[in-house]
């Protein structure tokens, strides 16, 4: 490992163990790089050679000065009515001239041979750290002045309003409170070595994104933004959901080690990914991906999937002033049909709302966003901004072997709603003589306890039903998928969850029409036993989760599953389930080199 510690080797290691959710699996160890809220950009770090260290400095003092002219040019300028609130001003004129940033920044110019950006982001990071151990509330929030107070020397020493994490130039461990699917999309993710948050959980997006990127993630750390300092040694281990802060040469050794039999593991399924899941019956599971950006349908087949069973559009709305254009989204829909053909693609049509925010969209505050004008509900009442997805996806089944889906149906209104809306557009690239497939297959996403409760109706208005456990286990048990104080209720294997999927697989078998699961509890290979119990046609998920995946299925076999599912449907308790899957599967897994459990 070419990292050396910040610590100076006189001072014993820290071995601080974080303990949060396994987001992402995966173990990294790597310099830490601390986001704050307001700051998503990302400073460069560079080498300043001996001879050039009193410029170097001088450039900070001249940042110094500038910042304090701009600030009292402000002062100056605020208006009558504003004088009482100029004391905040003030106390940041005081900040610009305290001797801990100051002489902090010049400290690590001069010691650490670095750059001023750098030299003064680290001093800051520290002058924090101890304002937010404060017992007093007050004295805590004063951080927030620190941060605005150096980001006025920020801006005068890059010149630049903001930079970029695409100017760093050493992979890094992204430590933030928080991160939209937004943020998290506008980074540079090759620079991005591991992703860990305060808030979030499994099932967050930045959790789906960090999954699909294979990209190694702890959520839901709580105040991890408080111990962790930009340069500081860290540990992820994304499968356990453990943060290790400035180990010692013993942890990180054995923690070198897990890494490589992690990987080696990965690269051990990962070859065997091109054989079909067929069980021990000759019953083949159909395993797909589920994506968010062009960029993953590789990683779906290099990891062997039969297709993609979720391509989840709101990317293109996210990060922009304006929204996309039929030509835009055709495109984009085309080139992965393109890629996938003769593979099956499923475009679920826009899923804006909850955790997920266009900027280009006015959308009004809720209280309950995931409750709000979601998905469905947002499309039908902006038939305009559906209308042009729909056109975009109707092309593009031409040259692919697509299909529609549509999210978070609540009630059978909304499905003809929805169906109503294809065919208009449909009519009107006939009229317009564009070319469009006439009958391409619609499906309905299951994810809300009503469209469990009239699954059998709802199966004879569509062609296939495809189950969102994310949402399904959100909605059905109260639990905000987000919220890290209720993750541990978060189950898949809850017997309500359990009834519920057996009730929605039933009503489609009835109707003859295919069952598929894209949501998360469909890649973990534990949950696998009771879904091919059920005769389940396909399941979805993250690209890196296909390879374990096929593999546990090959072990399996349906009737067996279906004896074993009739047993599972009879536990009162998640626990008991629990223990049936681990008692009747627990030498397969462990065959099967399953890394597991995790139920957090
Ligand atoms: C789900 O809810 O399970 C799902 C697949 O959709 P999303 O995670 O995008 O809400
Ligand atoms: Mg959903």
């Amino acid at each position: 490992m070419s990292d050396s510690a910040a610590r100076p080797e006189t001072q014993p290691a820290l071995n601080l163990k974080l303990q949060g959710i396994a987001g992402s699996p995966g173990i990294e160890i790597g310099k830490a790089y601390l986001v704050e809220q307001e700051e998503l950009e990302v400073v460069e770090k560079r080498f300043v050679e001996d001879n050039h260290i009193p410029d170097e400095v001088q450039r900070f003092k001249g940042a110094v000065k500038k910042a304090q002219k701009q600030l009292q040019r402000v002062i100056d300028d605020v208006p009558e009515e504003f004088r009482d609130h100029v004391y905040i001003l003030d106390a940041h004129m005081m900040l610009l001239k305290d001797k801990m940033i100051n002489n902090g920044t010049i400290d690590n110019i001069e010691r650490e041979n670095v750059n001023a950006e750098w030299a003064l982001k680290i001093a800051v990071d520290e002058i924090k750290s101890v304002f937010k151990k404060m017992p007093d509330p007050y004295l805590r929030e004063r951080a927030a002045d620190v941060t605005h107070a150096s980001k006025l020397i920020m801006e005068n020493l890059l010149g630049t309003p903001s930079n970029n994490i695409t100017d760093i130039d050493k992979r890094v461990i992204i430590v933030a409170h928080d991160l939209s699917p937004a943020e998290t999309t506008q980074m540079q993710l090759e620079k991005v070595k591991a992703f860990l948050t305060d808030l979030g959980g499994k099932t967050s997006h930045t959790g789906i994104i960090a999954r699909s990127l294979e990209i190694p993630a702890v959520l839901g750390l709580g105040n991890a933004t408080e111990h962790i300092k930009t340069d500081d040694l860290i540990i992820v281990d994304g499968t356990a959901g453990v943060v290790i802060v400035d180990p010692d040469e013993e942890v990180l050794t054995q923690y070198q080690e897990r890494k490589d039999r992690f990987e080696e593991y990965q690269a051990m399924i990962t070859r065997a990914s091109r054989l079909p899941a067929k069980t021990t019956d000759g019953v083949q599971l159909l395993v797909m991906g589920n994506i968010g950006l062009l960029e993953e349908v590789v990683s779906v087949i290099d990891h062997g999937g039969d297709g993609i069973g979720l391509y989840r559009t709101e990317f293109h709305y996210l990060n922009r002033p304006t929204l996309p254009s039929e030509q835009e989204l055709f495109d984009n829909y085309r080139d992965v049909a393109e890629i996938m053909a003769p593979r099956t693609l499923t475009i679920r049509t826009l899923d804006i709302g909850g955790d997920k925010f266009a900027s280009g969209l006015e959308l009004a505050e809720e209280m309950n966003p995931a409750l709000g004008l979601r998905a469905i509900r947002f499309s039908l009442q902006s038939p305009d901004i559906f209308n042009t997805q729909l056109r975009a996806i109707l092309r593009a089944a031409t040259l692919g072997n697509v299909r529609v889906m549509i999210p978070m149906i609540s009630r059978v209104d909304e499905i003809l709603a929805a169906k109503r809306m294809i065919e208009e557009a449909a009519e009107s690239l006939d009229k317009a003589g564009i070319p469009f497939k006439a009958d391409i297959e619609v499906g309905a996403m299951i994810e809300v306890p009503s469209a469990v409760m009239m699954a059998d109706i709802l199966a004879k208005e569509v062609d296939f039903f495809s189950i969102g456990t994310n949402d399904l286990i959100q909605y059905s048990l109260a639990i905000d998928r987000v919220n890290k104080q209720v993750a541990h209720l978060y189950q898949p294997l809850h017997p309500a969850v359990l009834r519920m999927i057996h009730r929605v697989v039933a009503a489609a078998k009835q109707a003859g029409i295919e069952v598929y699961m894209c949501g998360e509890m469909a890649g973990d290979p534990l949950n696998l036993p009771v879904l091919l119990g059920m005769e389940i046609d396909a399941v979805s998920m993250n690209p890196i989760s296909i390879p374990g995946v096929k593999r546990m299925a090959r072990m399996l076999s349906v009737e067996e599953s279906k004896l074993f599912l009739e047993d599972a449907l009879k536990q009162p308790t998640t626990q008991q389930v629990m223990k049936l899957v681990h008692d009747t599967y627990g030498p397969t897994f462990t065959k099967a080199g399953v890394f597991q459990p995790n139920n957090n």
